[in-house]
């Protein structure tokens, strides 16, 4: 039976892909723009560092992309999230509502503020925080005070929620904005898997006080280690630009610091790349909507598996496809990603819940964690590089 259902997985899967007879990985970067060139040019220049022309540049490319006013490119996603958390005021002894189902990178940067991670859990239509639940969540468990959410059970100020958009696809977002004024907590949109989707018609990381995007080597778009933080308020991009950059004070030649800065900007030579990447981006977007439709028509009616597809009134990214096993099915899931890895095909299940792992397993969170728990078990990525789309299937 588990034989069955892996050799049927595998199938379908190369029935999109094709034959591979070299290793095929979930996704890898395209380099088929200006990269070389701009590269080079930091090189023959000597601007490889934190100031040049190039990390400009790209933050103006991606302000003009994603219609947020401003964007300030630092060195990581994750070092965007922690920023963020910062200048929003997360302090010690704080919580901070996120998903149980994301990348550790979510409750790591929490917990670099001397925060405590909250565990919140996912719907189904989005694989994101899941609205209605959350709702109910705080208006037993928390109490306003002082203009403040207060946990009830750990006295400790619940300051903000952090949705991330998982695999591309928009999570509720609009929901989450209400319960966010409802409940006085900022909002940090983890956009790192999902620049180029859109949620009603807006790029994903306009909603929020802010948010953060990923540039990592696996991500749709990559600069090597990258990120970004998004924002539409001036005050805190001036905020955001400062600290990123060790909050030196402009001076022709002395060394004021106004505050506990951070070096966290992107270098120019990262930059470069960026914005030959930025240059290609549509046409990624273009290859791997392509795909994900190749993959929905390949595994309609599958009797073992569901493709994900975006959630109603979004336009996802598909950053990374995914199969979401039946529930009668999940124990065979072992077995496909043996068959599929061993045939030259990388698929990979989810992140295991965060509140399951050892550094995070004493932070508070819902008792009923199901989704999550659920997505878990059931999630398999698979291939899906944009040159993939390319190919008749
Ligand atoms: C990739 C990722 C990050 C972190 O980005 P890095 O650039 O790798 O630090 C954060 N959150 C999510 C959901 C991610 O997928």
């Amino acid at each position: 039976m588990s034989n069955e259902v892996a050799r049927n997985i595998h199938e379908v899967i190369k029935s999109v892909v094709g034959n591979t007879s070299k290793f095929l990985p979930l996704h890898e970067p395209t380099f088929h723009s200006k990269e070389n060139e701009y590269v080079k040019d930091c090189i023959d220049t000597g601007w490889v560092s934190s100031v040049g022309s190039y990390v400009d540049d790209f933050e103006r490319k991606l302000e003009s992309f994603t219609g947020v006013k401003h964007a300030i490119a630092v060195t990581n996603g994750t070092a965007a999230l922690h920023i963020s958390l910062v200048v929003l005021g997360v302090k010690e002894g704080d919580e901070v509502l996120i998903p149980a189902f994301t990348f550790v990178a979510t409750a790591n940067a929490v917990k670099y503020c001397g925060a405590t991670p909250h565990f919140v859990d996912s719907e189904k239509d989005s694989m994101g925080i899941d609205p209605l639940k959350l709702r109910n969540y705080l208006s037993s468990n928390t109490e306003i005070k002082n203009n403040e959410c207060i946990n009830k059970n750990t006295g400790k100020r619940i300051r903000a929620v952090v949705p991330m958009h998982t695999f591309g696809h928009p999570v509720n977002i609009n929901e989450l904005l209400e319960i966010a004024k409802d409940f006085k907590l900022k909002l940090v949109e983890d956009a790192a898997e999902s620049l180029g989707s859109f949620s009603g018609g807006k790029h994903t990381g306009n909603y929020g006080d802010v948010a953060c995007l990923s540039f990592n080597g696996n991500k749709i778009i990559t600069t090597g280690g990258g990120g970004a933080v998004l924002t539409n308020n001036s005050e805190l991009a001036k905020k955001l630009s400062h600290i990123t950059k060790t909050s030196k004070i402009a001076h022709k030649w002395d060394f004021v610091h106004d505050e506990v800065g951070y070096n966290y900007r992107l270098p120019n030579l990262n930059a470069a790349l960026g914005c030959a990447q930025m240059e290609s981006l549509p046409n990624f977007l273009e290859l791997k909507r392509s795909l994900a439709s190749k993959y929905e028509k390949a595994f309609q009616n599958n009797k073992y598996v569901d493709f994900f597809k975006e959630p109603k009134n979004t336009k996802s990214n598909y950053w990374l496809n995914t199969i979401v096993l039946k529930d009668e099915y999940l124990s065979m899931r072992d077995h496909i990603l043996e068959i599929t890895n061993d045939n030259n095909i990388m698929t990979r299940p989810s992140w295991k819940l965060i509140p399951n792992l050892e550094p995070y397993s004493d932070c508070p969170k819902m008792d009923d964690l199901s989704l999550a728990s659920y997505l878990e078990k059931a999630v398999i990525n698979i291939p899906s590089s944009p040159y993939l789309g390319d190919k008749d299937a």
